[in-house]
């Protein structure tokens, strides 16, 4: 499938998660902004170079070099997953100078819901060496025994931004950066997904989308 797709949506949504998943199924790259960042550091290029030392004085990447960045990964592709790019409107009007579209997706979730949904999650305190990935939630998938990890046994702990006022406040910033701009940008192309649901069903969905134009 040839297709170049956009994903919109705020942390939570699970953008990245339905990206990835379109991304292996059809065998299209997919492009988020944190893997081209990743991506261009390790390749060593003078680009690469000076973005690393950027991100080493603990620097923003500038809206600037995320274009040159994207701009020259597109620019052989005819197949692409963008997933967290573009982020502002002045993103997605050079890219509209680069490369078409041919899908906008907006998952769409309701915030209490997406408060519900963080605000329980418990990660494993081994995340970090790799050695466990243990996620859970208080509600809807707790551990065996209260604040502990079923699979290794380590402490549960909950991530800093992981509560209520982290999420309304990261929530209002995305709806005012990225979500109402951009939806006004691009208008009727953008097709509104209902991401409260299982990502399965909304996986369907997307998918039943794209092969009404196929
Ligand atoms: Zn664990």
């Amino acid at each position: 499938m040839t297709k170049k797709i956009l994903f919109l949506g705020p942390a939570g949504s699970g953008k990245g998660t339905q990206s990835a998943k379109l991304a292996e199924k059809f065998g299209i790259e997919h492009l988020s902004t944190g893997d081209l960042i990743r991506g261009e550091i390790k390749s060593g290029s003078e680009l690469g170079n000076k973005v690393k030392s950027i991100v080493e004085a603990g620097q923003l990447v500038s809206d600037d070099i995320v274009n040159e960045i994207v701009k020259a990964k597109v620019a052989n592709l005819d197949a692409f997953i963008l997933d967290g790019y573009p982020r502002t409107k002045g993103q997605a009007e050079f890219f509209s100078t680069v490369s078409d579209l041919d899908f906008i997706f907006d998952l769409e979730v309701d915030s209490e819901a997406l408060i519900e949904r963080l605000t329980g999650r418990r990660m494993c305190g081994k995340e970090n060496d790799k050695n466990c990935k243990g996620t859970f939630h208080t509600k809807f998938n707790p551990p065996q025994a209260e604040g502990k990890c079923d699979l290794c046994g380590s402490p549960l702990y909950q991530r800093k931004d992981d509560t209520e006022e982290a999420i309304n406040k990261r929530l209002g910033g995305y709806e005012a950066e990225t979500g109402a701009p951009l939806n006004e940008f691009y208008g009727a192309k953008v097709s509104k997904v209902n991401a409260n649901r299982k990502p399965d069903e909304v996986f369907a969905d997307i998918e039943s989308k794209l092969q009404v134009s196929v």
